[in-house]
This record gives structure tokens, sequence and C-alpha cells, in this order.
């Protein structure tokens, strides 16, 4: 029930065909002995998320990968246990309070290692043509609030609004006009709420080189 909460309906359904799709390739690949480590393609990259990794080739788990999405109460991908201690506590308590309603907060990525960024730098190049524009979208490496353990990705848009209109309460504030999936640890918002939002990554003072 909590995964067909209202407002999920959307980005979820493509999304879930391709976990289905993709989780079928590698049972397949799985019968066939290949080992195991065989790229994990990110499922949110048909969502169009700075999350989405289309090709994880070279990253793992340890690199903060998760395939498709799990929950915030996991512990056992680094993506979520390398997140700073506070933010995850209050995450999950975020979490709990979302659960109360119906409301499940599950994660696209969390942690990344600085490959990882790299990669999804990379990529972003590719896909939007060039530095400046993937930049509007995608953190440059060395400079992502995801790095630093301190940002989520939040899968599904009754999450998102649950902790757009909540997550001040617990410190988690969306930062960029064009991420609703994006949240970031600020623990001064529970007293003196989020800060104002930027249109996208590419106006974040703290993303420059
Ligand atoms: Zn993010």
């Amino acid at each position: 029930m909590t995964k067909h909460a209202a407002g999920s309906r959307k980005r979820q359904r493509p999304r879930g065909a391709t976990v289905a799709a993709v989780l079928g390739v590698a049972i397949a690949l799985g019968a066939l002995g290949y080992a195991t480590v065989v790229s994990v393609p990110s499922l949110a990259s048909s969502a169009r998320s700075e999350s989405g990794l289309t090709d994880t080739g070279g990253l793992s788990a340890a690199d903060g990968v998760i395939p498709g999405t799990v929950s915030i109460f996991n512990e056992t991908y680094a993506g979520i246990t390398h997140l700073k201690p506070d933010m995850l506590a209050s995450l999950r308590k975020a979490a709990k309070a979302a659960g109360d309603e119906g409301i499940e907060i599950d994660v696209t990525s969390g942690w990344r290692s600085k490959a990882y960024q790299q990669k999804l730098f990379n990529q972003g190049i590719k896909e939007y043509g060039s530095e400046q524009a993937a930049a509007q979208w995608v953190a440059r490496p060395g400079t992502s609030i995801h790095e630093a353990g301190d940002a989520v990705d939040v899968s599904g848009s009754g999450a998102q609004a649950w902790l757009v209109q909540n997550g001040r309460l617990y410190g988690l504030c969306q930062m960029y006009a064009n991420e609703p999936w994006h949240f970031e640890w600020r623990p001064a918002a529970i007293e003196s709420g989020c800060p104002e939002i930027y249109t996208n990554p590419g106006q974040d003072p703290r993303l420059a080189q």
C-alpha cells in the first residue's frame, strides 16, 4: 500500500519496469556464470536524476552505488551507511514519521565516492553537451555534497513531497528547484528554516570549481 501512495505514480512506474528488466538481465547473467560484479546500471537514469548513472562499470557498492532504490533503514550499502551519522539518524526519524502516514522514504543515492561523482559528471557532459551545461544538473567532482555524506536523493514523488513539507523539522532541506529528489543535511533549519532554494546546481556557489 505504501508503495503506491498518491503522488508516486508517474515516475515510479517506468522505473519499476526498468528495475524488473535489469534484474532480469542480472539473473540471466548470473545463470550464465558471469561474475556478480557486473555493472549494476542505475535504475534512476531514465528518470533523469542527477544520481542516475547509465553505466557503473568500474564502480561498486563501495563507491556508494545503490542498485535501484534502497530503504533508508538499509545497513549494507555504503551509499547509506557512509552518510553523516547525524543526518542518517535524522533521516530515519523522518522516515518513521512519514511511514506513519503511509509514505515510504527510499533512496537512490546517498554518499558517493569521488570516482562515482566523476563518472556522473562525465556522463552529464555527454548528455548535455558541455561541462557548463552538465553543471546545471550534476555537481563537479570534489564539490558534491553527496561526497561529503550530507545529501540524499529520494525516490518517489510522494516521499519527495512529504520531505519538502516536513523535512525542515528534521534538518533536511530541498536545495534546487530542478532536483525535487535532492535533500541536504541542514541542522540549522530545525530552528531557523531551510535556506532559499537555487534554481539549479549551476547557481550554487559551493559547487563552483
Ligand atoms: Zn542529489
